[in-house]
C-alpha cells in the first residue's frame, strides 16, 4: 500500500541523514531497524519537523533504514554489474500536464524526456545516466518493474519511494539483479523530488 500521507524529508538536517546511513550499515534485521526508526523519530523529532504523525514518522525511517542497508547488501554485486538500467518516477518531471514534452511509448511503458525544462530533475537525472552508458524508464508506476527489468539487465539504479523499494527487494532477488535505490525525498502524485548528488554518486558506481 502507498504512505496515506505526505511527506517532505528535503529539509531534514545532514546529521540525521548521516545517522542514517551510519545505522543502515550496521543493521539489517527487520525488528532492529524498526526499534532504530523509533528511536531516531525521538532523538530528531522527525514527526514534528514532518507535521505528521509519530507512527508515520517511525515508518519512514524504518523504510529508509531499510533502504540503505539494501544498498549497502548489494553494493558489491551491483560493483559487477555490466548492463544497468535507472528507473526514474514520472512524478518527479517538472510538468505533470502537457507542458512536458516527453513521448510516451506504452508498449516498453516509459516517458521519453524530451528536454523541454533545464530545471526538471527527470531531464537532468536522464542526462547524467545517459552520458554513463544506462539506459533511462521514466515510468508511470512500480507494476512495470518486473517487465522492464525482464530486458536482460544485470543492474538497476531505482529512485522511488522508500516503502516501493522495499517492496522491489523480492524482485531483484527473483531476476538476479543487483540493485541501488535512491529515496524520493518528498512524496505524493506530482512534484516530488530525489537528491541528484546522491544519485549522481549511485549512478557513477565502476
Ligand atoms: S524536461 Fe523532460 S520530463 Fe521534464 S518536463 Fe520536459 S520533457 Fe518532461
Amino acid at each position: 500500500m502507498p504512505y496515506p500521507f505526505t511527506f517532505d524529508l528535503s529539509n531534514l538536517s545532514r546529521p540525521f541523514l548521516e545517522e542514517l546511513k551510519r545505522l543502515a550499515r550496521k543493521l539489517s534485521r527487520p525488528e532492529v531497524l524498526i526499534k532504530a526508526a523509533k528511536s531516531m523519530v525521538r532523538k530528531f523529532r522527525i514527526d514534528q519537523k514532518l507535521g505528521i504523525k509519530p507512527s508515520e514518522a517511525e515508518r519512514v525511517v524504518s523504510d529508509l533504514l531499510h533502504l540503505y542497508s539494501v544498498n549497502e547488501r548489494l553494493r558489491d554485486s551491483f560493483h559487477l554489474s555490466k548492463h544497468r538500467v535507472l528507473v526514474l518516477p514520472h512524478c518527479a518531471r517538472k510538468y505533470m500536464d502537457n507542458r512536458c514534452k516527453a513521448l510516451f511509448d506504452p508498449s516498453i511503458p516509459t516517458y521519453i524526456c524530451a528536454s523541454c525544462s533545464e530545471d526538471c530533475l527527470i531531464n537532468a537525472a536522464c542526462s547524467l545516466a545517459k552520458a554513463l552508458g544506462y539506459d533511462v524508464y521514466v515510468v508511470p508506476g512500480g507494476s512495470c518493474l518486473r517487465k522492464l527489468l525482464s530486458r536482460g539487465y544485470d543492474g538497476v539504479v531505482g529512485v522511488a519511494c522508500p516503502e516501493e523499494v522495499v517492496r522491489a527487494e523480492s524482485l531483484l532477488a527473483e531476476l538476479g539483479i543487483a540493485g541501488q535505490a535512491v529515496p524520493l525525498l518528498r512524496n505524493g502524485c506530482a512534484n516530488t523530488c530525489f537528491s541528484l548528488d546522491l544519485l549522481k554518486e549511485i549512478l557513477a558506481t565502476p
